[in-house]
């Protein structure tokens, strides 16, 4: 059989195969291309059973590209908590409001403009333009490509940009007319529910007869793929402060900052204890007293006056290029500031104890370098006791807020477990504060 017929092999089975087996997905009960613009965004990265109830509540949220153009923006990442990746929610609402001020709410069915919006890459557009508007785009993701690369036994490098080109020129001539919306889902729904990575289901798979994969026992070792880099080990110390006085029964969370990674996300106060290790090596965990010292200075550094009590639990968050190795210290909020100044000059030494032994300064995902945290600051204790005697938790907008190191305005507030609906947290926090108000702790690992 020559190529031509392979091909047609290939899209005339698939095409029949999901016409009887095919998975009623919510995006797919109503042919509405906000519906598809937002599963396409949930789905990257996430599995379809994780993303159903997410993409349920979000469409009952915000029911039209207009209602998600207008929430705040609070409201849109708190409905996306648990997805990660957060940046996609951000994108996705800043992609509404292009619509609906470029577009009059409509989402355009013209190539470029499909890709003009934020968030949106080749492959997004090209599964709103097919399957929204049935229009023939290829839609290339990691699936599809393992899918191709095993069918055409093609030994190129997925990772390489050369071969994604070649593999959207294929998908593109392999979709029959007037056949994208399905031809595209079809394609999507194999290589979820059958051409898996790791043991693909040839004997009931549709196009296997011709599958030159197969045929040359090469199945499991396409696609050819080279190594991302391992992400990068951090070790951070991270409080759970618990109030005392006016702050009774309430823990201190702050906001990240404006931008960089999870901004404007809420968390408990954490500091990098270690230059990062090198990608692939594990983060030396830090012993407790240096630690609670370390953790001491930099509260108070940001302004509040906390004394570690000892190590409550460890957590771990991977990020695509990060792993946040968390030591987490439960403290209490201190009322008197007599202490501060011995507190931050043991941190102080065994911050220094530490930076001798050391060549490079550290820096964090946001670029802050470590030491910062001590030496930037020019916080008063007058400053300090006001921090302390202000119950900020009701009214945001008088919120302290706090200059520390290069800019960044950090917003902190005291919570109980009734604001925990209100706010949105990375998955790793909301783990942490979860266990806390609930007085379990155990080893987290996301
Ligand atoms: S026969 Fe096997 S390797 Fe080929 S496409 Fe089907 S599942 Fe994938």
């Amino acid at each position: 059989m020559g190529l031509i017929e392979q091909k047609q092999h290939f899209s005339v089975n698939l095409l029949d195969w999901y016409m009887i087996n095919r998975r009623d997905l919510p995006w797919r009960r109503h042919n509405n291309p906000y519906f598809t613009w937002v599963s396409e965004i949930m789905l990257q990265q996430t599995r379809v059973d994780t993303v159903i109830p997410y993409f349920n509540r979000f469409i009952g949220n915000f029911p039209t590209v207009q209602a998600l153009a207008e929430a705040p923006e609070e409201d849109v990442l708190k409905n996306w908590e648990g997805l990660g990746y957060y940046s996609r929610a951000r994108n996705l609402q800043a992609a509404a409001r292009q619509v609906m001020e470029l577009h009059g709410g409509e989402i355009p069915q013209d190539k470029q403009a499909v890709f003009a919006l934020k968030g949106v890459g080749p492959y997004t557009a090209g599964a709103i333009l097919s399957i929204a508007f049935n229009q023939p785009q290829p839609a290339v993701d990691g699936n599809v490509m393992r899918v191709l690369s095993r069918y055409f036994l093609i030994d190129e490098d997925i990772m390489k940009g050369s071969t994604r080109v070649l593999m959207e020129e294929l998908a593109g001539e392999l979709i029959p007319e007037g056949r994208a919306r399905d031809f595209n889902q079809a394609l999507m729904e194999l290589g979820a529910l059958v051409c898996t990575p790791k043991a693909p289901h040839c004997l009931t798979c549709p196009v296997m007869e011709q599958c030159s994969g197969r045929i040359a026992g090469r199945e499991l070792t396409l696609p050819v793929k080279t190594k991302a880099k391992p992400p990068r080990p951090e070790q951070r110390l991270v409080a759970i402060v618990e109030g005392r006085g006016v702050h009774r029964g309430r823990v201190l969370v702050r906001q990240r900052p404006e931008s960089g990674l999870l901004a404007r996300m809420w968390e408990l106060p954490h500091v990098l204890a270690e230059p990062p290790a090198k990608a692939g090596k594990k983060a030396a965990p830090l012993a407790d007293e240096p630690a609670m010292a370390l953790l001491a200075g930099s509260l108070w550094a940001e302004g509040f006056a906390a004394r570690p009590e000892g190590l409550a639990t460890h957590a771990e968050h991977v990020f695509s290029h990060i792993v946040w190795q968390l030591q987490v210290y439960k403290c209490t909020e201190q009322s008197q500031s007599s202490e501060l100044p011995l507190i931050a000059a043991e941190a102080r030494a065994a911050y220094d104890a530490q930076a001798a032994t050391k060549d490079t300064v550290a820096t964090d995902p946001d670029g802050q370098s470590a030491s910062t945290f001590t030496s930037t600051s020019s916080i008063t204790s007058d400053q300090v006791e006001r921090r302390m005697l202000t119950d900020d938790v009701e009214v945001l907008d008088n919120a302290p807020q706090i200059h520390i190191g290069k800019g960044d305005q950090l917003t902190y507030r005291w919570i109980g477990p009734e604001d925990m609906d209100k706010m949105a947290f990375p998955n790793i926090f909301l783990k942490l504060l979860s266990s806390y108000f609930a007085g379990v702790y155990d080893d987290i690992n996301e």
